[in-house]
């Protein structure tokens, strides 16, 4: 593994694995990383030859009252995994060097990065394309590796690509979940026992309108409000949206379309916000 921390030493080495014909794919991370990265990079790992993990806790993405600076980080740990996971490239730039005194740009996208949680957090989706366009420029990936857990990003991070021509095939990997449903998520780590305990509600309720699915009910209002009304269950849970939507657009739909209607949830557990989903 070599830990590359310069942008200019990374684009190097990238330019040099594509010269020799060597396939690159990148895992962009925030750190803090578990088993749902981890099947990211195993993903990379079979599309290509090298595998580029990037961890950067993006300030752009977080608005001042967010959780940018007690987003959990954990850098010795996070290499040790990469290590052991025999990632070729750790990419690890420094905040300055993203973003200098003089930096002016951002990438904006007008629709999908409107809804959801583009509503309550209005420039998120913006660093995000920002960050992944940079991280796009410098380690001139062939494939892209990101997680269904966060599905608006990745319908976005597809947008980007195609509509900005970057020659880059994305791979999404489902949500890899603890063994009681719990979606993994680095912002687990700030929860306490017994905070963990109500965050179950979340996928508790996701599965309670698939159940409904199941039974023929797919009208989309009906399953929001089985959704809404578990999670109201809790009282530590204050629900953010809960949507049905189409996964190609992340546009509202009303009745469910079996394998192509995204349940999507964001919520406040206390002080944190989770989110998830699942495809119905
Ligand atoms: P993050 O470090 O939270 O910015 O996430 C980096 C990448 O890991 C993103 O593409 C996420 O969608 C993905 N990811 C986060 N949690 C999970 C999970 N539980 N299962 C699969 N992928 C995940």
């Amino acid at each position: 593994m070599r830990l590359i921390k310069s942008v200019e030493e990374m684009q190097q080495a990238s330019l040099e694995c594509r010269m020799m014909g060597r396939k690159i794919a990148c895992v962009p991370t925030m750190g803090a990383l578990h088993e749902g990265h981890l099947s990211l990079f195993e993903q990379a790992k079979e599309s290509a030859d090298v595998v580029v993990v990037s961890i950067f806790v993006n300030p752009t993405q977080f608005a001042p009252n967010e959780d940018f600076h007690s987003y959990p980080r954990d850098l010795d740990r996070d290499l040790g995994i990469c290590q052991e996971k025999a990632v070729d490239f750790v990419f690890l730039p420094e905040a300055d060097d993203m973003y200098p005194p003089d930096h002016s740009f951002f990438v904006g996208e007008e629709e999908i990065s409107k809804i959801l949680c583009g509503v309550s957090r209005p420039n998120h989706f913006r660093g995000v394309s920002t960050i992944c366009t940079k991280l796009f420029n410098i380690i001139l990936p062939d494939f892209v590796v990101v997680g269904m857990k966060d599905a608006q990003q990745a319908v976005l991070l597809n947008r980007l690509i195609r509509n900005l021509h970057f020659p880059i095939e994305l791979i999404v990997g489902p949500t890899v979940r603890d063994d009681d449903g719990l979606a993994l998520s680095s912002r687990n780590m700030g929860l306490s026992e017994s905070q963990r305990k109500e965050a179950l509600k979340i996928y508790q309720a996701l599965c309670s309108a698939q159940q409904l699915t199941e039974k023929g009910i797919i009208n989309s209002d009906r399953l929001i409000a089985e959704v809404t009304n578990h999670l109201g269950q809790s009282l530590r849970l204050r629900v953010i949206y809960v949507k049905a939507v189409n996964l190609d657009d992340m546009k509202d739909v009303r009745e469910v379309t079996s394998g192509q209607t995204l349940l999507a949830v964001a919520v406040w557990m206390d002080q944190l916000r989770l989110i998830d989903n699942i495809v119905l």
